[in-house]
């Protein structure tokens, strides 16, 4: 094995082979020996190209484009392990079974989580480093251990993903501190090629993905977001009984067309149960699925699901994750998901086999806006610096066990989940580290407990203000009279230069031509970063004829008329 001094491998030795015509029908052949790949589906080549020249690589690629494939692939043409860090351990489980279905990977992937026995975690490492385990998929926490990134060194790791990369990023709408420690793994592990996969696609989302990972000069490969077969409609109801009637009416009207089977989506567990019931009574093979169900019985649906034994699942979100039937034909929302990202993610489980199906958003005004980032609010400073505080006074008093959320309820009388909460936010602003246990140590040069709650309290009010941005950009996309599909792609900073004539705004003739195309004559084409005077840095995502749709770093998606725009100087490009 060789490595340049940037510790990036070179070509010379790269099993892969040398020159890049090589490398593709390498992989090529690769891809059909494994998956019996044939064709590839968008983007997934380019990525796997990318990795096995050595380059890191993030791919975005929406849900159900085959991101799995990627490090399969180009895993099995690496010069040594395979790192795969998923934040999830149902996820870690769905992924070693996939590898095991492949004939020739079969039995060279194994998880290493706290799910397992001292003993099993020792094996997978052991297997690792005598070269039986390829494919090891591992929780961020397990990287926490000084003693399990020694033992995944010493088998010098040639590829290194990271799963829902978008998890890293405080933008996204899934973050995790323990992904934070990521890019410091990289370097401890010499940085292998690092394979980032995300299906979440706004720019400063990607921009955070590649600081925060240290990736270096990364091919960024985007597959187009577009699922022109799937046709968007959203119905608004005044009230709550017709909105459910109606509901009920969609659903009943697509499976008596023969359009089966769907999904319908509700906020509540119990909305699930009260749907599925009342579909049922109208002689539709329903079920509901929640998180709160036994494990049998969510498994049980599933089943049912997936050999068609049902014609509509009702579920919360939890169902999804995992689950892959390309033949489904409609997803109807009976409430708003919490942003676009997750709307974008949960309809795109509908019409995979590219036939037509239909996602369907039925809504009251009252729906949108009603969740909250910080169930239990954000935190008043006071509470975050009395628990900075006390985390600060055991390290003080030698108690080198840390403190642990049950030890800060009995010192300070409050629950534990805003406790928890507060240990996060310090957490994030560097203030503290969360150790496999979950108790609280002082990070090194931690600020003291003032500037610490400061600061985390700023980071709770950023978050809570970003994700009410993300519920406007939801009701943006429910009340707009313009292209659907034109609102939905430029929320990923895609740009539909046409209106989409599939969706229930084209079909009435609603939908403007936009005079924007490659943006040439407006001001502030999408991508372009601007500087406003109050909200500061951003990047135009959308541009519509009167007004422009700006994400700005601090207080999120803003609306603002371009007529004021430059009236008042509102906007300057920035670089
Ligand atoms: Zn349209």
């Amino acid at each position: 094995m060789t490595r340049t001094g940037t510790g990036q491998r070179t070509s010379t030795g790269n099993p892969a082979g040398r020159t890049a015509a090589a490398r593709t029908r390498r992989v090529r052949e690769t891809a059909r020996e494994l998956l019996g790949f044939e064709t590839f589906r968008p983007g997934q080549e380019r990525a796997m190209q990318s990795v096995v020249s050595g380059r890191d690589t993030l791919a975005v690629l929406p849900s159900g484009a085959g991101k799995s494939a990627v490090y399969q692939v180009a895993g099995r043409l690496a010069d040594g392990p395979v790192l795969v860090v998923s934040p999830l351990i149902a996820l870690q489980r769905d992924q070693v079974a996939r590898l095991e279905e492949v004939e020739v990977l079969a039995g060279s992937a194994a998880q290493l989580n706290s799910a397992l026995s001292a003993g099993d975690q020792r094996a997978a490492l052991e297997g690792l480093a005598d070269g039986t385990v390829r494919y090891l998929f591992l929780a961020p926490e397990q990287l926490a251990k000084p003693e399990v990134v020694e033992a995944v060194a010493a088998t010098e790791p040639a590829l290194f993903v990271v799963d829902e990369a978008h998890c890293v990023s405080a933008w996204g709408h899934d973050f995790r501190p323990d992904y934070l420690r990521l890019g410091a793994v990289v370097e401890q592990l010499g940085h292998p090629t690092v394979l980032a996969l995300t299906a979440t696609a706004a720019p400063p989302v990607r921009a955070e993905i590649v600081e925060r990972l240290g990736m270096r000069d990364p091919e960024v490969v985007v597959a187009g977001f577009d699922r022109p077969e799937i046709r968007l409609e959203v119905e608004q109801h005044a009230d709550a009984h017709t909105k459910h009637e109606a509901v009920l009416d969609r659903v009943l009207g697509e499976v008596g067309g023969g359009r089966v089977p769907g999904i319908v989506y509700s906020a509540t567990r119990k909305g699930t149960a009260e749907l599925a019931g009342e579909l049922g009574d109208r002689g539709l093979r329903a079920r509901a699925y929640h998180a709160g169900l036994k494990k049998s019985e969510r498994e049980d649906v599933q089943r049912a699901f997936m050999t068609d034994e049902l014609d509509v699942v009702v579920a919360t979100t939890a169902f999804g994750m995992g689950i892959d039937k390309p033949d489904t034909r409609f997803v109807v929302h009976a409430e708003p998901a919490d942003s676009l990202d997750s709307y974008y993610q949960e309809i795109g489980r509908a019409g995979r086999d590219g036939r037509p199906a239909l996602a369907l958003l039925v809504y009251r005004q009252e729906d949108l806006g009603v969740r909250k980032f910080f169930a239990a609010g954000i935190p008043p400073e006071e509470e975050l610096q009395q628990v900075a505080g006390l985390v600060a006074a055991a390290e003080a008093a030698g108690i080198e066990d840390g403190v642990d959320v049950k030890q800060l309820r009995e010192e300070t009388g409050r629950a534990a989940t805003p406790l928890a909460r507060d240990l996060n936010l310090l957490e994030q602003v560097s203030a503290v580290v969360l150790d496999e246990e979950g108790a609280a140590h002082p990070a090194e040069g931690a600020p003291d407990p003032g500037a610490a709650a400061a600061a985390a309290r700023e980071l709770a009010e950023h978050h809570e203000r970003v994700d009410q941005s993300r519920v406007e950009m939801m009701r943006g996309y429910a009340e707009t009279t313009d292209c659907r599909r034109q609102f939905l792609l430029g929320y990923f900073g895609e740009q539909l230069e046409h209106p989409c004539g599939n969706c229930d705004n084209c079909s009435a003739g609603l939908s403007q031509e936009q005079p924007v195309g490659d943006g040439a004559d407006t001001p502030f084409p999408p991508q372009t970063p601007v500087e406003h005077a109050e909200w500061g840095p951003g990047v135009v995502m959308r541009v519509e004829d009167d007004r422009v749709v700006v994400l700005f770093e601090e207080v999120g998606y803003k609306t603002l008329a371009l007529a004021a725009v430059t009236e008042n100087d509102l906007l300057t490009r920035r670089g």
